[in-house]
């Protein structure tokens, strides 16, 4: 799934005229403020970085599955100590997505490779010998097949390694970061935004419900949907997604874990108007509901959760819109998280894009010896809507081919959801099947966070129809069986969430 990808480009020089940048202000404490903070700190140490938040106006509370990004931010770039995260945040594993989604039953997308690559010794990449049963291609789709979390090391131990990526609860993962960044030397002062003043298209200063005013070099605006910065003080347009991505509320439930496993993965289950998560935490099993409201309204949509989930008893809707800011950083103004862009969660994808702005924009910062740059920051921007943009696409996929259903919602996204940036390598698809080698030809523009295997995991696991079908003879396709037994082999000795839980949570337990 989604790797971490470098700047793309710099200037060659710098604006000679422009202030260095000293001080830092972040607006916003949910997990994007923090998030940035810590990363500037991390990655800058000079730099005098405060962050303001209103518990007033708290955080927005969801946002609880992670890409596979996320566990290697935290651990290799911010250095933050794995005892501490486990005590403190409580997250537990997430090898991939299933989906409920198009013809079969079911299909398992994770953060390896599974119809990217070709099996040794195989003539084909995976995907032309996985038209029928797609599933143990790679060693987290068998694990996730058996409800394992991790393959067995020595002593029985999980080998929590590789690329995995977290369910945590949102208020837990806040919390957890605003101890972090306390301690990293980050300021943390709770005040209401009142007013943004700006001159030149600048941020100038900001005023505060407490009477303080707060002015730094550069601003980071991380107060989510309300943008306060990006969209309010500075009207930067908005480019909404509404053609290819239609729903536009969550309806959010949950209950208290009983005696159901803890799945290693995030469900994604095809509903009538939409589709519904269900993410695993320790103690509590959440699902949301992401509908269209032209489609169903909102007591519908709550009764068709409910009827499937009797378990729950209280729910709440959360209204989003799709889209993303046409620029997200603006004279000295870098918008990050919410603020910046918002695609609904199918993918999880929002921590990430986080983690990925705030890489960049520390790199920005480093190629420019810290000045205000009209040049990066025009390859920041370029960089940035590109990334959102192919995370619209990558949903689009989801949307477009899903036949799970024939509701008129489904009918709509099969009919009208636009392919944008991917249109071209879906036309490449039907042509040439899965053939990474020459489907990598049909890419956009970089960053290609989720690359030809992202991808292909939907065009596959749907079953989406191409001319280049494969019948491969008895011996070559027992080849291929040997090497997914060899993986389904590794995978059902594996170990369970719980047992992985347990097993870090034992005093002999050391984190390599
Ligand atoms: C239904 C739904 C499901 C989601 N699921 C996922 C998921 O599974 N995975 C994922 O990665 N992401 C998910 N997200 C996105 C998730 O919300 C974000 O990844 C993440 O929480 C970052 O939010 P944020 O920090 O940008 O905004 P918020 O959490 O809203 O934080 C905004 C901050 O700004 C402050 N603020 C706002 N206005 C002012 C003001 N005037 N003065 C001072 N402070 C102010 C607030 O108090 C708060 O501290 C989901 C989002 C939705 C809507």
């Amino acid at each position: 799934m989604a790797e971490e990808t470098p700047m793309v480009s710099h200037p060659e020089s710098v604006n000679p005229g422009s202030s260095k940048v000293r001080r830092v202000l972040v607006l916003g404490g949910g997990s994007a403020g923090l998030l940035a903070a810590l990363t500037l700190k991390r990655l800058h140490p000079a730099l005098e970085v405060s962050l303001v938040y209103s518990s007033e106006l708290g955080v927005i509370g969801v946002g609880e599955g992670t890409t596979a990004v996320f566990p290697a931010h935290l651990f290799e770039t911010l250095g933050i100590p794995k005892e501490e995260f486990y005590r403190e945040a409580r997250p537990t594993w997430k090898q991939g997505i299933r989906l409920l989604w198009g013809p079969r039953e079911e299909f398992f997308y994770d953060f390896e490779f599974q119809y990217d690559q070709r099996f040794e010794g195989m003539p084909k990449a995976n995907g032309f010998y996985a038209a029928g049963d797609c599933g143990d291609l790679s060693q987290a789709g068998a694990l996730m097949g058996r409800d394992k979390a991790f393959t067995t090391g020595p002593l029985g131990r999980p080998v929590i390694k590789g690329q995995y990526a977290f369910h945590i609860e949102n208020h837990r993962l806040v919390s957890c970061l605003e101890s972090i960044a306390r301690r990293s030397g980050i300021t943390l002062e709770d005040d209401t935004l009142e007013r943004a003043e700006v001159d030149a298209g600048k941020v100038t200063a900001l005023h505060f419900k407490s009477g303080t005013t707060r002015s730094a070099d550069l601003y980071i605006d991380a107060s989510g949907f309300s943008a306060e910065l990006i969209g309010k003080a500075l009207a930067e347009p908005f480019k909404s997604f509404s053609d290819s991505l239609f729903c536009d509320r969550a309806v959010i439930g949950g209950w208290q874990r009983e005696d159901e496993p803890i799945h290693p993965y995030t469900t994604a289950e095809t509903m009538y108007h939409g589709w519904c998560w269900q993410i695993e935490h320790e103690t509590f099993i959440n699902r949301g509901y992401v509908y269209s409201s032209n489609f169903v309204s909102d007591e519908e949509a709550r009764a068709e959760l409910v009827a499937k989930n009797p378990k729950i008893t209280e729910t709440r809707v959360v209204k989003f819109r799709s889209g993303r800011y046409e620029r997200s950083w603006v004279g000295n103004v870098v918008a990050i998280g919410n603020a910046s862009g918002f695609v609904e969660p199918l993918e999880a994808t929002a921590l990430a894009q986080v983690i990925y702005e705030s890489n960049w924009l520390a790199e920005s910062l480093r190629q420019t010896g810290y000045h205000l740059d009209e040049a990066m920051t025009a390859a920041f921007n370029r960089v940035v809507g590109i990334a959102w943009d192919e995370i619209r696409d990558f949903l689009a996929y989801h949307y477009r081919f899903n036949t799970r259903h024939n509701t008129p919602f489904w009918m709509h996204c099969r009919a009208h959801t636009s392919l944008g940036n991917y249109q071209t390598f879906h036309d490449f698809y039907q042509e040439v099947g899965p053939n990474p080698v020459l489907l990598v030809h049909a890419l956009p523009a970089r960053p290609n966070i989720y690359g030809v295997e992202g991808f292909l995991a939907m065009l596959v696991g749907m079953q989406v129809p191409h001319e280049a079908s494969y019948q491969p003879g008895d011996a070559e396709f027992e080849a291929f069986r040997a090497h997914r037994n060899k993986l389904a082999a590794q995978a059902k000795g594996g170990v369970s969430v719980r047992q992985a839980l347990d097993a870090i949570r034992r005093p002999s337990w050391q984190w390599t």
